[in-house]
């Protein structure tokens, strides 16, 4: 322990997102001494790349919107297997976060009024998202730290934890190592909030960036913590499929929010074949936002089939390409130009709501989004499943240990609807900062043992072992074996026997995982730091997919070949994960607490 530098916070906060800061400025307006942890540049979190904008029931655009409403299409949204309090306190909160980023300097876009303007997104019955062009996350994150930076948080960059200390049941502090240098340190706390974000990186085909390696959940996981849910995964149905060094990169839900289309290589508007019977919204046409650019036969859904749930376009692509309609790569053609038949300037109102799509596309594809169509298909976006946490103060089941953002589970149930993450991240981030600033002054300090911050840097340093056997490609190929595994078997569509098959693969990777050696020392060593990601990609795919063979149906973002419909032995259970006795991993189902009549009547009464 000599060589560890010792840091001690009354909170200590790991991950730098929207979730990790929202937290760390509530926290410190508590009055306690805060550490915000993370793994790369703070601004580096993926909130930045939020794209589309975060949904809040502002009634700004539709003034028949209300929370009532935001919270019945979440619970549509994500099968009625969502958290139901938390769902209706985002539903509640949500458009008070939206105004205090306003007030703390957000530059949103407007109405003409002078109102936050708010988009359409699927599965919103309202326009609801409030934005920045494409670049709403971008904002979120500056606002969220140019606020922070005035509330006396000690930010540690470049640091990765990779071990959480308990004392009895509570937790006690973290263990982390710098990137840079390699350098120990040993964080002491008394209350520990994870938002570490999400798991794309456990799948080859992804929106995420490298930083998404399931870190908080498996920390989370290794301290007793239960995960849930885990078996929703959201392929998000646009992806860029095309040159395939950009495969899976985002193509905003914001471009069908303006009006674009899915066509099949016929040039046909292949959602219209499959509009599920019991759709219908009460969407107004809104002159602003692109609703005027329908043809007849949308009016007459009243909303355009592209935007129907995440879930289902994704298949409704797939279905295409499976059966031979797909675009020349694989995918499906998203088409914004046409608009241009319907509206003057519409090459600058593109460029003017979709400057980010404009771009990526032109500068990694050579299209130009004003005048032909992108080709795109689903990518690993988002993972509804996560740390179990309480509903009201988001305290996992470990004591002591919070969680907020992608990283917990609840609010989205078995499908998330767009924008509804970033209001996630500061109104989960607030309750989360504000109960483990009260856990830290109601409990006194706890005390580390040496024996457990000994063990994990041992862990740590596992990989560099001389003794360790030197594979072709070391944890790099291991990493890229697992992603082909995932996406092949335990991705956009299941079955029993290849699930089984991915977690014997699984159990066989983590074997090899455990002595693959990291050449090189502790300076300045990726390969090292692969090695120790690699070991929280094992445990949330192997939670992936624990949790997608238990559950013998298809609901939401679990689509299973061999049990194609809903089932109702399977409609009001969460699965949950968790570290037996014996080291193994478990996967249980737990029968979801019955909604209060009050919740039950909104929902009702928007069926
Ligand atoms: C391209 C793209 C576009 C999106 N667009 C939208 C949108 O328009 N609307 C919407 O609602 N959602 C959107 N999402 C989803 C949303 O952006 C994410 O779910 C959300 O930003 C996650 O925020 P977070 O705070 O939970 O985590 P992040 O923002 O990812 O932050 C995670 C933090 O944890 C740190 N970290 C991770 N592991 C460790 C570790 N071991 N030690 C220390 N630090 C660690 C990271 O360094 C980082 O600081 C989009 C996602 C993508 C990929």
């Amino acid at each position: 322990m000599a060589e560890i530098e010792t840091i001690e916070h009354d909170v200590l906060i790991i991950g730098a997102g929207g979730a990790g800061l929202r937290a760390a400025i509530e926290a410190s307006a508590q009055g306690v001494s805060v550490g915000l942890v993370c793994k790369s540049l703070l601004g580096k979190a993926h909130t930045v790349m939020a794209e589309g904008g975060m949904a809040a029931a502002l009634a700004n655009v539709d003034e028949r919107d209300s929370w009532k409403t935001h919270f019945a299409d979440t619970m549509r949204g994500g099968y009625y297997l969502n958290n139901w309090r938390m769902a209706q306190l985002h539903a509640q909160q949500a458009p008070d976060r939206v105004r205090e980023l306003e007030a703390w300097g957000a530059v949103f876009d407007r109405t003409a009024a002078g109102k936050i303007m708010q988009r359409n997104f699927g599965g919103h019955a309202h326009p609801r998202l409030a934005h920045v062009g494409d670049r709403t996350g971008l904002e979120m994150i500056r606002t969220l730290q140019d606020h922070g930076i005035h509330q006396g948080i000690d930010v540690h960059m470049e640091c990765t934890m990779s071990s959480l200390l308990k004392d009895g049941d509570r937790v006690c502090g973290a263990l982390a190592y710098t990137r840079e240098l390699g350098k120990f340190k040993l964080f002491k706390a008394k209350a520990i909030v994870l938002a570490t974000g999400g798991i794309g990186r456990a799948y080859k085909i992804t929106s995420n960036s490298w930083e998404y390696t399931g870190d908080g959940q498996t920390l989370a996981y290794r301290s007793g913590a239960d995960l849930i849910d885990m078996e929703f995964v959201q392929f998000h149905p646009t992806g860029m499929v095309w040159p395939p060094s950009v495969r899976g990169i985002l193509v905003t839900e914001g471009v069908r929010g303006e009006g674009g289309v899915l066509k099949n290589k016929n040039d046909e508007r292949f959602m219209f074949g499959d509009i599920p019977e019991n759709y219908q919204s009460s969407t107004a046409d809104n002159p602003e936002e692109g609703w005027r650019y329908v043809t007849k036969t949308d009016r007459q859904a009243r909303r355009p089939p592209e935007l129907l749930t995440r879930d289902h376009v994704a298949r409704c692509i797939l279905r295409e390409v499976r059966e031979g309609r797909g675009s020349p790569h694989g995918g499906a053609f998203l088409d914004i130009a046409w608009i241009k038949e319907k509206i003057p300037n519409a090459e600058a109102h593109i460029k003017k709501k979709l400057p980010s799509m404009y771009h990526q596309f032109k500068e990694l594809a050579g299209i130009d989004i004003t005048k032909e169509p992108m080709e795109v298909g689903p990518t690993t976006h988002y993972v509804m499943g996560g740390i179990r946490v309480d509903g009201e103060t988001q305290m996992s089941t470990v004591p002591g240990l919070y969680a907020a953002g992608e990283c917990a589970a609840g609010l989205h149930g078995a499908n998330r609807l767009g924008g509804n993450s970033l209001s996630d991240l500061v109104v989960f981030g607030k309750l989360a900062g504000e109960h483990a600033a009260k856990f830290a002054k109601e409990n006194g300090e706890a005390s580390i043992d040496p024996d457990q911050v000994s063990t994990a840097q041992a862990a740590a340093l596992g990989p560099l072992d001389s003794g360790r056997a030197q594979v072709d490609g070391g944890a790099y190929q291991i990493q890229y074996e697992l992603q082909e595994l995932m996406q092949d078997k335990v991705g956009i569509v299941r079955k029993e026997e290849e699930i089984l098959s991915a977690i014997d693969e699984i159990e066989v990777l983590k074997g090899r995982a455990q002595t693959v050696r990291a050449p090189g020392n502790r300076q300045y060593n990726p390969g090292w730091h692969t090695a120790l990601d690699l070991q929280n990609l094992l445990v949330v795919s192997e939670a992936v997919a624990r949790a997608a063979v238990i559950r013998k149906e298809s609901r939401g973002a679990h689509t299973r070949d061999d049990f194609p419909e809903k089932e109702d032995a399977f409609g009001n259970v969460n699965t949950v994960l968790r570290q037996g006795a014996d080291g193994q991993m478990e996967a249980i189902q737990e029968t979801i607490p019955e909604l209060p009549d009050e919740l039950q009547e909104i929902i009702d009464e928007r069926r």
